[in-house]
Order: C-alpha cells, then sequence, then structure tokens
C-alpha cells in the first residue's frame, strides 16, 4: 500500500513535472535591439525583433509620451530597462523596458507641441516596428539658411533645373530587393534584384547626362537593404523625387504588363497581391495599413505622386510598345507598399514586366529591352519635372 502510494505520486510528479515543462516552453521571442536616427526631417526608431507579434502603439499626455507594446515579447538582458537619448529639439529620450512577463514597451518622452504626426509601421523578413516622428515645421525652420536665390539662365538658355526654381535636384533610384532577397524568380532562373539594378543603373546613366540634377541610389550593388533604410537614404538625402523599380510576379502565367503605383489603399485584389509580394508579407498584415494609410493621406504627397505615376507609366508604356507592341498597360494606380510610406517627397514604384510570364522573363534578359525600360522612365520623370516647370 505504501508502496503505492509512492509510486503513484512519483507518477504524479513526473506527470506534473512533463506538463510544467510543457509549460516552460518559451513562446516568447527576444527583442534583440533598438535603432533610432535622426534626420532633417524627422524621426525613425526601429526595434529588431525578427518574429512577427502583435504591437499597439498608444500616446498620453503630461508628460507627453508614445508607447508601443510588443507582445507575446521579453527583452535581451543587454536592453534591460535601457534609455537611449535623443538630440533634437522635439524628442527627449526613448526608454524601452520587459513592462510585464509578456509584454515589451517601447516609450518615446517628447514634446507633442513640437511634433506634426507619428506613425507606427512594421517591416518584414525578418520583423521589426518603425516608429517614424516628424516635427512640426516651425522646428525645422532655420533662420541661418540663405534665401533662396532667383534662377538665372545660362548662355542656351534656362537649364531644366533652373527652369524649376523649387523643383527636382535630387532624385532617388531604389532598385527593389537584392543580396539575401532575391524578389521574384523567373521560371528560367532570372532574378528580380539583378535585373532591377541593372535598369536602375541604365536610368542614372541616362540622367548623368544633366549636370544640375544628382541621381542617389539606395544600392548600387546585389546588397541587402532593408526597406525603412531606403526611405530613409531618400529622406536623409532630402530627395525631390523617389522611384522604386521592380519586376511583378503572379500565379496566372500568362498575366503581362506593365503598372505603376502610388501609395494609397486599394480594394482591387490584383494591387493587394502585388503589394503582398513587394512588401514580403501576408495579404492579412496590409489590413493594418489602412489607418497609416488615412492619417498620412492629408499630409502625404498623394496628388504629386500620382501625377509622377501617370507620367511614367505613360512613357514608359510608349516607349516600349515602340518596338515591343504587345506590352500591355495595366495603367498607374494606388497601392499599399510599405517601402514608399515615410517618403517625404513625391514618390512610385514601377513594376516593369512579370518575370513569371515566360515572354516577359525571356525579354528582362535582353539588353535592349532593359534599356527601352530606362529610357521609358527617364523620359516620364522628364515629362512629371517639365510640367512643374510651366509657366516659370
Ligand atoms: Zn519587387
Amino acid at each position: 500500500m505504501k508502496r503505492n502510494f509512492f509510486l503513484s505520486l512519483g507518477v504524479a510528479l513526473l506527470l506534473v513535472s512533463s506538463i510544467s515543462f510543457s509549460f516552460q516552453k518559451d513562446e516568447r521571442v527576444e527583442i534583440y535591439d533598438l535603432r533610432h536616427f535622426t534626420h532633417p526631417t524627422f524621426t525613425r526608431i526601429v526595434v529588431d525583433i525578427g518574429t512577427l507579434r502583435e504591437y499597439s502603439p498608444h500616446e498620453l499626455p503630461s508628460p507627453d509620451r508614445i508607447f508601443v507594446d510588443i507582445y507575446q515579447a521579453k527583452l535581451n538582458p543587454i536592453l534591460h530597462n535601457k534609455t537611449y537619448l535623443v538630440k533634437n529639439d522635439y524628442i527627449n529620450q526613448i526608454r524601452i523596458a520587459q513592462r510585464s512577463p509578456n509584454t515589451v514597451r517601447v516609450v518615446v518622452d517628447l514634446d507633442f507641441s513640437k511634433v506634426k504626426r507619428f506613425q507606427v509601421w512594421p517591416a518584414f523578413d525578418p520583423f521589426r516596428i518603425v516608429i517614424d516622428i516628424y516635427p512640426s515645421e516651425s522646428i525645422l525652420e532655420t533662420p541661418t539658411e540663405k534665401p533662396p536665390q532667383p534662377a538665372k539662365p545660362t548662355k542656351e538658355g534656362y537649364s531644366m533645373a533652373r527652369q524649376l526654381g523649387l523643383g527636382i535636384q535630387r532624385i532617388v533610384i531604389d532598385p527593389g530587393h537584392g543580396g539575401k532577397d532575391p524578389g521574384t524568380i523567373g521560371k528560367s532562373g532570372t532574378m528580380e534584384k539583378i535585373i532591377v539594378l541593372d535598369i536602375c543603373q541604365r536610368l542614372k546613366k541616362l540622367f548623368d547626362a544633366n549636370q544640375d540634377l544628382e541621381v542617389i541610389m539606395t544600392r548600387e550593388s546585389d546588397i541587402y537593404v532593408p526597406v525603412e533604410n531606403r526611405t530613409v537614404i531618400a529622406n536623409q538625402k532630402q530627395a525631390d523625387l523617389f522611384i522604386s523599380v521592380h519586376a511583378n510576379s503572379n500565379p496566372v502565367k500568362k498575366r503581362s504588363g506593365v503598372e505603376t503605383f502610388y501609395l494609397n489603399f486599394s480594394q482591387d485584389p490584383s494591387v493587394i497581391e502585388t503589394a503582398a509580394l513587394e512588401n514580403a508579407t501576408s495579404t492579412k498584415n496590409l489590413s493594418e495599413m489602412r489607418s497609416i494609410l488615412e492619417k498620412i493621406a492629408k499630409n502625404s504627397k498623394v496628388m504629386e505622386s500620382k501625377e509622377l505615376a501617370n507620367d511614367i507609366q505613360k512613357n514608359l508604356v510608349l516607349t516600349l510598345q515602340k518596338k515591343y507592341k504587345d506590352v500591355k498597360n495595366l495603367g498607374y494606380k494606388g497601392g499599399p507598399f510599405w517601402v514608399l510610406i515615410g517618403v517625404e517627397t513625391p514618390s512610385v514604384l514601377v513594376e516593369v514586366s512579370y518575370l513569371s510570364n515566360a515572354k516577359e522573363e525571356t525579354r528582362l534578359k535582353s539588353d535592349q529591352y532593359r534599356q527601352y525600360i530606362a529610357q521609358g522612365i527617364y523620359s516620364g520623370i522628364k515629362e512629371y519635372m517639365n510640367s512643374l516647370g510651366k509657366g516659370i
């Protein structure tokens, strides 16, 4: 009897320990880094998480602060109760702490009277949460800056940039993907990252003839650049235009053609599909974007971006059809692309053709087709710039 009792106790203990073992299995993801960058027009905070987690942003007054709770997460010990001092007029500091056993909280102490807006958005592969904070215009004013000088004609008359006055001086060209992220891959192995880099290099060459324009690439070789860094490059360099170049893919192999996107929400399933592909995320995550887009719609350059998308799409199709008559014009449209969020300037994403379509993959492999694409995008940007210069 006694023996049986101990035996049962032993079994029970075994059971308890195995149950508690399964409970102890840690489902929390470890947060291993927080980075922040202060740029002339905004501050970006990136929390490196690695695996998709739910989060919720909040704001509270007196003292003014924004905080983001990240669930099912724990802090790497080196980040425990860490404080980052930020050297600008509108943010005091950033704090990160383990709020509860399953929740990590990031707090930004700031001054709401000096902040225009903020947005919190996810970036993927690996998963990160990005917090962008934009100061009010009065903070951005720099009284030491020289007043703008009126444009003077050269011997040949007004150059393009001079005609534009306050117009375009710096263009950022963004070849999609790169490094460990190949983008979409065609049936015969053609990688999007290689194709779009070549197109962007050709496009840059076309602009190089114009001395008044500076063209900056987000990558010049086959390297990985996280999506949030691409916008940082555009804003840091105070670019006037941002052009992201991609090749498309679709499970429907016969789908083909050229389309150009500006940042907006879309109900069109084919647009959502393309956005999910380019964002390296599921279509479900895109629903989060609606609230972000609603907030920024009033402030962003939607109208200019739409105009730029129209000009690029029109010229790209016209140029290609000179040689390749059957190229389909899929139009210009709004789409929820993370890479366009936070770009403080007219910005578009061009899908130059479908790598999933056998005919277009063959074309994309030829130098001539890629040169036509570069030429078409170039003509589109030029048309947009000329339209800005009208009447000056
Ligand atoms: Zn792409």
